[in-house]
């Protein structure tokens, strides 16, 4: 059932004018904070997961990326994001105006999934890796580790900033599906 309250900002049949429910959702959204609203999404899965997986977009990797998370036995048991560079896209300067869009949907799932860790699969020969930090940075094997494992050490000093009860994994994923995993 759609909640009341949420259709009315939703809905133009129920205010004046289409304009007026857009101004108003985001009024509320900015006076409330956008992930105050997200509870009362009629629908919206909620109850205990185990993570939010952050991966890239990139087309090579969704089912190898499954696959991965089946074999850990935690198909259906998380919720996910995928931009550009995984957390390449929330570190590095020239994605810096997606990264709203990490921090919004990491406080959903915590909202609403109860989530305690966050599983960032990175992968190797990642384009996002090659615009913000050069073609040299993932020119061979070891470069193209030394360039993750700094992106995660500082994904992970971000996130215990914001975030210091979550768990963090961070893997780098082959095209062959097998993950590297660097602790810090
Ligand atoms: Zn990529």
């Amino acid at each position: 059932m759609t909640d009341p309250t949420l259709h009315t900002l939703l809905c133009a049949c129920c205010t004046p004018s289409p304009r007026l429910a857009r101004r108003s959702l985001f009024g509320l959204a900015g006076a409330l904070g956008a992930t105050a609203l997200l509870p009362r999404f009629a629908g919206a899965a909620s109850g205990n997961y185990e993570a939010l997986l952050l991966t890239c977009i990139d087309p090579r990797f969704p089912e190898n990326t499954l696959n991965y998370m089946r074999d850990r036995h935690l198909a259906g048991k998380y919720s996910q994001i995928s931009l550009a560079g995984a957390s390449i896209a929330v570190v590095a300067e020239p994605f810096k105006t997606w990264r709203p869009a990490y921090w919004e949907n990491l406080a959903a799932s915590i909202s609403l999934h109860h989530i305690p860790k966050v599983i960032v699969l990175n992968h190797r020969e990642c384009g996002a890796a090659g615009i913000a930090y050069g073609p040299d940075s993932i020119a061979t094997r070891e470069k193209e580790n030394e360039t993750h494992k700094k992106v995660f050490a500082e994904f992970r000093a971000v996130m215990a900033e914001r975030h210091k009860d979550l768990t963090v994994e961070t893997g780098l994923m082959g095209l062959d599906g097998k993950v590297d995993t660097f602790t810090a």
